[in-house]
């Protein structure tokens, strides 16, 4: 960040009084621009014993599956963001959303939100931003063609609870992501 983009000045970068963290701050207007971590908000749409995943058509992790998910936008709840995701992704419209797992992922100001969802229909297809949405049984799953390890750890808990039938909701460490990625 240079600019300021309220006034176009330029900005610094200190400590303001009062604060304890570098913040970026405008020379002309004084706004000190504030940056926060950022909501991934996705679903893991279930249809009988199958689960939904879509093959990226877009960087990062093009040709990849993963669950739908994306960033939160503003004035829609976390639900809402789950579920416009899903139809943007995979055309696909859910229902009875269920929180399940939480990561916080401080290195990279992230924090990802699944939610259990129960697909209505299977009249789904891949949105712009997928080159492939499709359903696959717990045998079939692409493990080593996983986007990113949040998707992975979240598929692995859904399989473990379905056996029990329960399913707790789990805000995952880090140290769970690695174990995945050493796995995958
Ligand atoms: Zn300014």
């Amino acid at each position: 960040m240079k600019f300021c983009s309220h006034c176009g000045g330029v900005l610094s970068q200190y400590i303001p009084p009062g604060d304890n963290r570098l913040r970026y701050v405008c020379g002309g207007c004084q706004t000190i621009h504030y940056q926060n971590p950022r909501i991934v908000a996705g679903c893991l749409p279930i249809w009988e014993d199958q689960v939904l995943l879509c093959r990226r058509a877009i960087e990062p992790r093009r040709g990849y599956w993963t669950l739908p998910a994306g960033f939160m936008e503003n004035s829609e709840t976390m639900q809402q963001a789950a579920a416009r995701e899903t139809l943007e992704e995979a055309c696909a419209r859910v229902r009875h959303l269920d929180l399940y797992t939480l990561f916080d992922l401080p290195h990279i100001s992230q924090v990802y939100v699944f939610f259990r969802a129960e697909l209505l229909d299977l009249d789904f297809c891949a949105g712009d931003e997928s080159l492939e949405v499709r359903l696959f049984h717990e045998a079939d799953i692409p493990w080593s063609e996983l986007a990113f390890p949040t998707v992975g750890r979240t598929l692995e808990c859904y399989f473990a609870d379905r056996v029990a039938q329960t399913y707790p909701v789990r805000n995952e460490s880090l140290e769970a992501l690695r174990a995945h990625y050493k796995k995958a």
